[in-house]
C-alpha cells in the first residue's frame, strides 16, 4: 500500500497501519513543501516525523520531534543573538546535519532519506515526493511568506488571501515514487492537510493522471466543519473549498474511489453521491493507537473489496 502523508494526521494513522500489515509492505510518499533550511541544515518536518514514528522515537504528545529531546543548541544560539526560524531539538538536529551533509556531497533527498531510514532500522519505504525544491507560500495582506514563517513565526494569525506551491510546475515526482506507483495499485491519502500536505503531492506534474488509474481511498482530516488540528480550515477557505469532509472529497474528486469520514459526518451522504465516490463512516479521531488500528483494518478491508476478495 502506498500512503500519501503530511506530518501529523497521516502519521497517527500509520501508527496503527504498521501494526496491522507488515512494515515492509508500507510505502509512504511524504510531502516536502514545508521543508526549510535552518541554521545551515535542511529540515524536512514531515519526513522527520515519519522517520521518528517508524523508529519509535516520535514525541507522541506533539507529533513532531524526538521524545525527551533537549533544546540546548537552540537556546545557546539564542543567547548568542541568533534567533532560529524553528525550534529544533538537539537530537533532531543531528538528523538534519546528517541529511544535509549527504546533500552537500551531491546526493538527492531520496538518497539522504534512504540512508537515514536504513540507519534507523526502518523497513517501511519512506520516499520524499520529489527531489526538487517545492515551497508552500502563504499570501497575506502584508505580503508573501513561507508556510513555516506563517504557521510557526506568526502562529498562523495573518489573514490568508491565497496559498500556492512555489517550484511545483518544474518539480518532478521522484524516481522512487514513480517506481512505487508502477508496482502498486493501492493508494491511501491519509487525513492530512489537503492544501499544505496532500496538495503539493497531487500537484506534482503527472500525479493526477497516475492516480486516476489507481484504487484510491482517502480519509478526511475534517470532522464536522473543523479540522482536528492545524490551519487546514483557514487555508481551504482561502482556496474557495468548503471546510467539510464533502469539501475535501470534491477537491480529490477526480481520482477518489472511497472516502472515509468520521461517524459524526453521516448527514453528508448526498454530497458524496454527487462527487461519485463511495463513502464509509467510522471513528476517525485517533486519540489512541487502537482507534488508528481499527481505521487501518477498515482501509485494508476496503482495498480487499476493491480487488474483489
Ligand atoms: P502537518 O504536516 O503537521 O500539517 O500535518 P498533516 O497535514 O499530516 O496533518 C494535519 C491534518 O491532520 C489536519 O488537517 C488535522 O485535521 C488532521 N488530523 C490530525 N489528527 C487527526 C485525527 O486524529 N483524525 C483525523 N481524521 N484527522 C486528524
Amino acid at each position: 500500500m502506498i500512503i500519501f502523508s503530511g506530518g501529523t494526521g497521516t502519521p497517527k494513522l500509520l501508527n496503527g497501519l504498521r501494526r496491522a500489515i507488515p512494515e515492509q509492505d508500507i510505502t509512504v510518499v511524504v510531502n516536502t513543501a514545508e521543508d526549510l533550511w535552518v541554521s545551515g541544515n535542511l529540515v524536512t518536518p514531515d519526513i522527520d516525523t515519519v522517520l521518528y514514528l517508524f523508529s519509535d522515537q516520535i514525541d507522541l504528545k506533539k507529533w513532531w520531534g524526538i521524545e525527551g529531546d533537549t533544546f540546548r543548541t537552540h537556546e545557546a544560539m539564542k543567547s548568542l543573538g541568533h534567533s532560529e526560524r524553528m525550534m529544533l531539538g538537539d537530537l533532531d538536529r543531528a538528523t538534519h546535519i546528517m541529511r544535509s551533509d549527504h546533500l552537500r556531497e551531491g546526493h538527492t533527498l531520496s538518497e539522504a532519506t534512504m540512508k537515514l531510514s536504513g540507519s534507523m532500522g526502518i523497513k517501511a519505504k519512506i520516499l520524499p515526493m520529489s527531489d526538487d525544491p517545492v515551497s508552500t507560500i502563504i499570501v497575506t495582506p502584508g505580503g508573501k511568506m513561507h508556510f513555516q514563517d506563517f504557521w510557526i513565526g506568526r502562529r498562523g494569525e495573518p489573514e490568508v488571501l491565497d496559498v500556492f506551491q512555489e517550484g511545483i510546475d518544474s518539480a518532478a515526482i521522484s524516481p522512487a515514487v514513480l517506481l512505487a506507483l508502477e508496482n502498486d495499485d493501492e493508494v491511501l491519502i491519509g487525513p492530512s492537510n489537503p492544501i499544505t500536505s496532500i496538495g503539493p503531492i497531487i500537484g506534482l506534474p503527472g500525479m493526477v493522471d497516475i492516480l486516476r488509474k489507481k484504487k484510491v481511498i482517502a480519509v478526511s482530516p475534517i470532522i464536522g466543519t473543523e479540522p482536528v488540528s492545524g490551519p487546514a480550515g483557514k487555508l481551504m477557505h482561502a482556496k474557495g473549498i468548503e471546510v467539510s469532509s464533502a469539501g475535501v472529497a470534491s477537491y480529490y474528486g477526480e481520482f477518489l474511489d472511497t472516502f472515509i469520514t468520521d461517524a459524526q459526518d453521516t448527514m453528508e451522504a448526498d454530497a458524496f453521491e454527487e462527487i461519485g465516490c463511495k463513502v464509509l463512516h467510522t471513528d476517525t479521531m485517533m486519540k489512541s493507537v487502537d482507534v488508528s488500528m481499527e481505521l487501518s483494518e477498515m482501509i485494508i478491508r476496503e482495498f480487499a473489496d476493491m480487488r474483489g476478495l
